[in-house]
């Protein structure tokens, strides 16, 4: 309870971003208090420890600054889902649906040992349409996705049940 309170404590609300209308969660006072970030990384890969795990896949961009940490505690290998055009070699890709139009996620095609177990990890659940594409992505690769892990979970939106045949692990729910 001392550590969500923590990490609750250094996530800041910001109204209005990206546009009006949007309270946008920020979670960068997060990564800049040593403490909190230590407990936040714990509370994303605690749950999934026993089990095993091979490779973290973290989001971009934040899913990134939590997943390379979370990949060194579990003793796994790190890789980077990305928005399409920014990875070099051979990719896989899933398309998502946005607000407005679509976009493309893409990992590389070689990253997912298959039948390898894989943690999916980002900071902000909120449409699930990011999340989605992400565990499509894995499974297409051949991995078997043993957990989604986020720091929030944005329960006005739809994100859990569109992500329910996924292990769901949200450290806060708001
Ligand atoms: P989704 O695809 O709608 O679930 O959106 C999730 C993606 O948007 C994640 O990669 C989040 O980083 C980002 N996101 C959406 N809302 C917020 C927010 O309030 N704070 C931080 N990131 C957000």
């Amino acid at each position: 309870a001392a550590a969500l309170e923590l990490i609750q404590a250094h996530i800041r609300d910001v109204p209005d971003f990206p546009r009006p209308g949007v309270l946008f969660k920020d979670i960068t006072p997060l990564l800049n208090h040593p403490q909190a970030f230590a407990a936040a990384v714990a509370g994303l890969v605690d749950p999934f420890r026993a089990g095993g795990v091979d490779h973290v896949v973290g989001l971009e961009a934040r899913g990134f600054i939590f997943g390379a940490p979370a990949a060194l505690a579990l003793d796994a290998g790190f890789v980077p889902a990305r928005k399409a055009g920014k990875l070099p070699a051979d990719t896989l890709g899933q398309a998502y649906d946005l607000e407005y139009g679509t976009a493309v996620l893409e990992i590389h095609a070689d990253a997912i040992t298959p039948g390898s177990r894989v943690l999916v990890l980002d900071d902000v659940l909120a449409t699930g349409g990011t999340g989605r594409a992400a565990v499509d992505l894995v499974r297409r690769a051949g991995g078997t996705v043993v957990g989604f892990s986020v720091l929030m979970e944005l329960s006005a939106l739809p994100g859990r049940e569109k992500l329910s045949d996924v292990e769901l692990h949200a450290l806060l729910s708001v």
